[in-house]
């Protein structure tokens, strides 16, 4: 008789583990959203997580995953023989953008966490498709509202993408403007450092947070942050949270722009810049093929059309032409009582000429003038003599000139309406010249209104040259007025306030005050220069060194104005700056070692043994950890040494 089983049969093969990662597998927040973490917060949550410094995970176990091993991420800082540092010493925002380097650390991190999608924590989805110029900030900013509402709220403190885009100025939880300085030790710090926590300052590594007083986001208007702000922060951030959905391409963008650039200024991108508020090099890529835009040029774009970033990312050109309307309609607006016509290039003209000779009915050659931004046919003429003839010739073949002379016509106008139109015209406070009212009426020229009615039309004819000595007056008036001033203003100031599209106006009326103009504002410029550099020269001796962002601040002028106007003070300053830096460094790290020194012999003696922790609150000054521990080694091992 055979035994019963008493136990049930286990399956004794090995169960096939899933793979573990090197690090924790933390996943990233936000993405798909306004505020998806940034890649370099996401290194410090990481480090954070498992209790080390940045320096140390990345330094010391980033690398070893790392497609390169051997090339350091970030600056190459030398290991001192004493310590074995990690070698790490904090990396600007690139790390968050596109290229060699961000593929690095978003690979390198991936293998590490075995997170799949760790690159839309990056801008890594547009690359070539922005310039890299000035799109991150070399500083870390933060919403010092926005930490302080995650820790009372007891959720994850982390840093948005946002914060490190130079476009977003504002908070759009709190419409606070970001902070960049650090409230206790007046610091500012770079975006990932060796010693970075979510939330913590990585000089003097206290809590940045406060609670601001939130505000709901549409009373961000009457806040001190201007609605440009809150907008162009606002449309960085809808990008950001589209980019996992986005199949964008730099192609499609400059496609869009130049199809936009057609339909709001006909192709004339002088035109199309006044309209964006642009200066022109901030298109010249789409003119001469090289470069790409800024994500800066695009915001502006986008704002005075009244649209988003992904309009000009993703529609196919044309379909979404109703979209640049606005543009178009800002453009006639100002270009309503402007006498040049839209300037556009002579072969632009000449395809429109060439294409009216095959229209049915063939138009006048006044007609295309008109549909051309011409006052006369004259521009046409100059442009193509010989199409010209063609168009007139074609036109009288059709035999529509001179329809009003033949028998039972009706009359392109009534006596009445003409008289009608020309008294409304006169009563205005700028008439409009009689060429332009007779072609309205539908007639070619003014020469019939003037048999008609030549009293009118003399009146009107001497209001308008009444009207033009006063804007001529006016303009000489302001020129003189602007020598008087100090400083003098610049030129496209003066003909902005005169209501001019171009100051070569000025130039044609009174070449000489225009040139005394020129040369005070040449004057003012070099008197402002030789000022700035005089103060930046007296800096250079100031005590304690100044940083370069603190003295823009105490001067009043934008860094990138001092920058332009000084370039070598501007370096000098901030070598200086940095030199200051480490030679603090260094002094503060001797009296450390001389203090720890001290009190290690104190304990000694005391018979107690050191430990870093006892060593540190001994200290007469607050110390971070990482420092303490080195120093205590190296003192411990200076004296087991003597002794
Ligand atoms: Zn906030
Ligand atoms: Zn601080």
């Amino acid at each position: 008789m055979g035994l019963a089983p008493q136990f049930e049969c286990w399956d004794c093969e090995p169960v096939a583990l899933p793979p573990r990662s090197r690090l924790y597998s933390l996943p990233p927040i936000g993405i798909g959203s306004m505020f998806v973490e940034s890649l370099t917060g996401y290194v410090s949550r990481l480090a954070d997580a498992h209790a080390v410094s940045v320096g140390n995970l990345v330094g010391r176990e980033l690398l070893l995953v790392s497609s390169k091993p051997r090339l350091p991420f970030g600056p190459f800082v030398p290991r001192d023989g004493t310590t074995k540092s990690h070698g790490f010493r904090g990396r600007a925002c690139s790390a968050n953008g596109w290229g060699e380097r961000a593929r690095r650390w978003a690979g390198a991190l991936e293998r590490a966490t075995h997170q799949t999608n760790l690159r839309f924590l990056t801008l890594l989805p547009f690359e070539d498709v922005f310039s890299r110029g000035g799109l991150f900030r070399s500083i870390r900013s933060w919403c010092p509202a926005c930490y302080e509402d995650w820790r009372c709220a007891g959720t994850i403190v982390y840093e948005p993408l946002l914060w490190t885009i130079r476009s977003a100025t504002v908070c759009l939880r709190h419409g606070c403007p970001l902070e960049e300085v650090c409230p206790y030790c007046h610091e500012t710090m770079s975006p990932l450092g060796a010693y970075t926590r979510p939330g913590y300052c990585s000089k003097c590594l206290l809590w940045l947070g406060h609670s601001g007083e939130p505000k709901p986001v549409d009373q961000f208007d009457k806040q001190a942050r201007t609605h440009t702000e809150i907008w162009r922060t606002k449309a960085v951030a809808e990008l950001l949270a589209a980019s996992p959905q986005l199949n964008v391409s730099g192609v499609a963008l400059k496609a869009n722009l130049r199809a936009c650039i057609e339909y709001v200024a006909e192709g004339n991108v002088l035109a199309f810049a006044e309209v964006v508020q642009l200066s022109r090099h901030g298109l010249n890529y789409l003119t001469n093929g090289k470069g790409l835009p800024e994500l800066g040029t695009l915001l502006q774009i986008c704002h005075q059309a009244d649209t988003t970033l992904a309009t000009f990312l993703t529609s196919l050109p044309v379909v979404d032409v109703g979209t640049w309307d606005r543009l178009k309609q800002t453009l006639q607006t100002s270009r309503k009582d402007c006498r040049v016509p839209l300037a556009r290039s002579r072969e632009q003209v000449r395809a429109a000429m060439r294409e009216a000779l095959h229209e049915q009915p063939p138009p006048s050659l006044s007609e295309i003038a008109r549909r051309l931004d011409y006052k006369g046919v004259e521009g046409l003429r100059d442009v193509d003599k010989t199409l010209s003839k063609q168009l007139a010739a074609n036109y009288r073949k059709s035999g529509r000139t001179h329809w009003w002379r033949n028998p039972g016509a009706t009359r392109i106008s009534e006596q009445a309406d003409i008289q009608a139109m020309l008294e409304q015209s006169l009563s205005e406070k700028n008439p409009r010249p009689l060429y332009q009212l007779a072609v309205d009426l539908g007639y070619v020229n003014e020469g019939y209104i003037q048999n008609k009615f030549p009293e009118l039309c003399s009146a009107i004819r001497q209001k308008i040259r009444k009207n033009n000595e006063a804007r001529i007056s006016t303009m000489e008036h302001a020129l003189r007025n602007a020598l008087n001033h100090e400083p003098p203003p610049s030129l496209d100031e003066l003909r902005k306030r005169l209501g001019y599209s171009c100051s070569t106006v000025l130039k044609n009326h009174f070449p000489l005050l225009y040139e005394e103009v020129m040369t005070r504002r040449r004057l003012h410029r070099r008197q402002k220069i030789l000022e700035l550099t005089n103060a930046l020269q007296a800096a250079l001796s100031d005590v304690p060194a100044p940083s370069l962002v603190s003295f823009c601040k105490t001067l009043n002028t934008p860094e990138h104005i001092l920058e332009k106007l000084c370039p070598r003070e501007c370096a000098s300053i901030r070598a200086r700056y940095r030199h200051a830096r480490a030679d603090t460094s260094v002094r503060r790290k001797e009296q450390l070692q001389q203090e720890v020194r001290q009190i290690i012999q104190n304990m000694q003696g005391d018979g107690t043994y050191p430990t870093i922790k006892q060593v540190r609150s001994l200290l007469s000054q607050r110390s971070n950890w990482a420092d303490v521990s080195t120093v205590v080694a190296r003192v411990r091992k200076e004296l087991r040494a003597i002794t």
